[in-house]
């Protein structure tokens, strides 16, 4: 056997020649005399990798381990005749494992051969080598009789492989004692670390790239994740988040079994893209929305949505870099849609459009909307018999260039967080809207609505013991399970949605209907442990919304509450709008979505709608009578001179004041009353609160 395998015996480093033509090196780890071939492995991008190769190809390329041939006493030895002589005769110059290195220690040269054989552990820093006492083994003996004369440089190195293997092993088995050891003190999860690097080993890393086609979709659901910030890293949370390929996302869920030894649960959901800790936000823009500023420029609606946990990178997404003393909008994709903009306006083709640009940006905050550049000022939404929706006094500022964008977008940010003591605090609980809108003549021609969403975890507060939070949570949580509804019917052309049911999906309805619309959802997750539930949640929401517009046969099929939808679609229009519309949405939406929204959750949705509709209704009539009393006053007024004439005429002053009164009297009556069932609607409100489950329903 010996000398049909020349010098090679296990464990030596040979060079193998790949079918793509790479040569590297390899190690021997069985030969198989039946077709006279050894099996060879090596490392790359962390796998284990293996081939058989017949002992021809080795020695052509091995020429220093043929069985005809001496180790090479030096570089000037002639290369063998073959083909890839002049490669081979360098490569075997460069070769470490054969032609021993001088002195005992293992050379430097060596540990930096990118492909190695075996290091499946975390790599380990090369120890001095202790002394260990081998036997030789059978093949070794032979060996060494049949070299009987010296004891040849071959298998000194064999016996140095095989310190080194020991030497590994019991490198290995101290790892392993220690990292038992720190499972139960320092660090608590280290068994699901290594669980996790064990199962990242095995995956084929492919991420997106630059050179990826950049799909059409008129529905683009896709995933980002951030890195590990600051504070993950100081409390060692783990990276529980793989992306392994362009559209795949992988949470590694650490779970417990009965008798507490811990596993992952390793969940995976596909989207249309996913993007890792290394996408910056250029790279997210190129796939998301920028295909979408094409849309407006051609008569359609746009619409991009972040959504996700607080914390997670939405407005570091939209925005841009908001946080710290080097704020920087630039790279948000706010301004990059901007910038497009302006660089489509100038192509030819739209050139001669004549558009103007115009951008809004606003605040949906507890149902309410705020002008993000005018101060915060709170404006009504209107809707006309047409379902035509209009935000009162919304102000468009006209912008020229992306220079002009980026300071839009600067005012309103500092308005957005001003007198807040976390930008988070605040934008954790409202939608931020801000739009791109091409007008030509006055008359719209497209917008582009890009929404940094709530934080998702936040419609969850609807069983809080404070009214202002259960009252914002429960709009969280009904405008995005209506956005979730609007965007799937989007999908599906379905003529009726919800959209009345959310002030969030009222205001973007015209960004949603139309042929011509389009719309994009990156779902941002944050990578801790800590997160997980919550991350969880946001792909499993993420999932649904696409998922229906995948298969839209299935979705037909779908349960109760979508025949129960579906009926309601009979209902005409006028009826529609006859009877209360937000609540018969509210309705719909709760039916569409009976998994997450329980009947005591819809009746409490029901009081909140009830009790928000009815606030407005008051002040309303407040703000009447307030103008009112001021009419009654000067009317009072005219009335009292009237007496200082000498010779007035009593009657009519009585009858007049008789009147006046009679009116103030009605109408304040007619506001108190009104204000009393305000209170008592109050009330329910907080009775229907308490019958919530507390587990339901989940961060959405
Ligand atoms: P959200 O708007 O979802 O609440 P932020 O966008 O404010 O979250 O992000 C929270 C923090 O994480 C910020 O400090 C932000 O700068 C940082 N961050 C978010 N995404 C990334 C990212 N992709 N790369 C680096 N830092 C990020
Ligand atoms: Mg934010």
């Amino acid at each position: 056997m010996a000398s049909t395998f020349g010098k090679i015996v296990v464990g030596t480093y040979v060079e193998i020649k790949r079918s793509d033509g790479r040569i590297h090196q390899a190690m021997v780890t069985s030969m198989n005399e039946d077709n006279e071939s050894v099996t060879v492995e090596w490392i790359e991008n962390g796998d284990t990798k293996g081939k058989e190769i017949d002992l021809e190809s080795i020695f052509a390329l091995n020429p220093d381990v043929s069985p005809d041939e001496e180790i090479a006493p030096s570089p000037e030895t002639p290369p063998p005749p073959t083909p890839t002589s002049v490669k081979v005769s360098k490569i075997a110059k460069n070769r470490r494992t054969i032609a021993p290195p001088k002195n005992d220690t293992p050379s430097k040269d060596n540990r930096a051969i990118p492909i190695r054989a075996r290091p499946l552990q975390p790599q380990q820093p090369e120890p001095a080598p202790p002394p260990p006492v081998q036997q030789p083994t059978q093949f070794q003996t032979q060996q060494q009789q049949q070299n009987a004369r010296r004891k040849s440089n071959c298998v000194k190195e064999v016996e140095k492989l095989q310190e080194k293997r020991e030497r590994r092993r019991l490198q290995q088995q101290e790892l392993r004692e220690k990292r038992a050891q720190e499972v139960d003190t320092t660090v608590p999860n280290y068994e699901i670390l290594y669980m996790i690097r064990d199962f990242r080993a095995s995956l084929d890393y492919r991420p997106l790239t630059t050179a990826d086609v950049i799909e059409e979709h008129r529905i683009c659901v896709c995933v980002r994740k951030r890195p590990l910030n600051k504070k993950e890293l100081t409390m060692k949370d783990l990276d529980v988040i793989t992306i392994p390929s362009k559209d795949v996302v992988m949470v590694h869920e650490p779970k417990q079994k009965v008798d507490l030894t811990r596993y992952l649960e390793n969940q995976t959901f596909r989207f249309d893209y996913a993007f890792d800790d290394s996408s910056s936000n250029e790279m997210v823009y190129r796939f998301t929305a920028r295909p979408l500023v094409e849309t407006i420029f051609e008569r359609g609606m746009a619409t991009c949505f972040a959504y996700g946990q607080t914390g997670s990178g939405k407005t570091h997404t939209m925005g841009g870099d908001f946080s710290g003393k080097n704020q920087d909008c630039s790279k948000g994709i706010y301004a990059l849609a901007a910038r497009d903009v302006f660089l489509m306006l100038k192509k030819p083709n739209y050139k001669k459009l004549e558009l103007q640009v115009y951008a809004t940006f606003f605040e949906i905050y507890s149902g309410k909307v705020f002008d993000l550049l005018n101060c915060k000022a709170k404006l009504r939404v209107l809707e006309d018999g047409k379902q035509q929706v209009q935000v009162v006094g919304l102000q468009e500022k006209q912008v020229k260039c992306t220079e002009d964008v980026l300071k839009l977008i600067e005012v309103g940010n500092s308005c957005r967080t001003s007198g807040q003591t976390s930008a988070n605090a605040h934008s954790s609980r409202s939608h931020a809207v801000f739009q791109i809108i091409l007008r030509k003549k006055g008359k719209m021609h497209g917008k582009f609505s890009l929404i940094d969403l709530a934080g998702n975890e936040r419609g969850a507060d609807t069983s809080s013991a404070d009214r202002q939070t259960r009252l914002e949570g429960a709009e969280i949580n009904k405008s995005l399970l209506a956005l979730k509804e609007c965007i799937r019917a989007l999908g599906r052309n379905k003529p009726h949605t919800p959209f009345r049911a959310s002030k969030l999906t009222q205001v973007l309805r015209d960004s949603f209907i139309g042929e011509n619309s389009r719309t994009c959802m990156i779902a941002t997750i944050s990578p801790g442990m800590t997160s997980c539930e919550n991350t969880l949640n946001t792909l499993r929401y993420a999932n649904r919304v696409k998922e229906l517009t995948v298969d839209p046969n299935q979705v037909m099929e779908g349960g109760r509450a979508n025949n129960h939808a579906v009926n309601q679609l009979d209902v005409s229009d006028e009826e529609w709008l006859s009877i209360s519309p937000q609540r018969d949405d509210l309705k719909l939406l709760c039916e569409q979505n009976e998994e997450e929204v329980s009947p005591q959750l819809f009746t409490f949705h029901e009081a909140v709608s009830q009790l928000v509709e009815m606030e407005e209704q008051v002040l309303e009539d407040h703000r009447a009578v307030f103008q009112e009393s001021i009419r009654w006053l000067e009317d009072e007024k005219v009335l009292l001179e009237m007496t200082e004439e000498v010779d007035y005429d009593v009657e009519s002053y009585a009858t007049q004041l008789e009147q006046i009164l009679d009116q103030k009297i009605d109408i304040l009556t007619e506001l108190r009353d009104k204000v009393k069932s305000f209170r008592s609607t109050l009330q329910e409100e907080e009775q229907a609160s308490k019958q919530i489950n507390p587990k339901r329903p989940r961060a959405l």
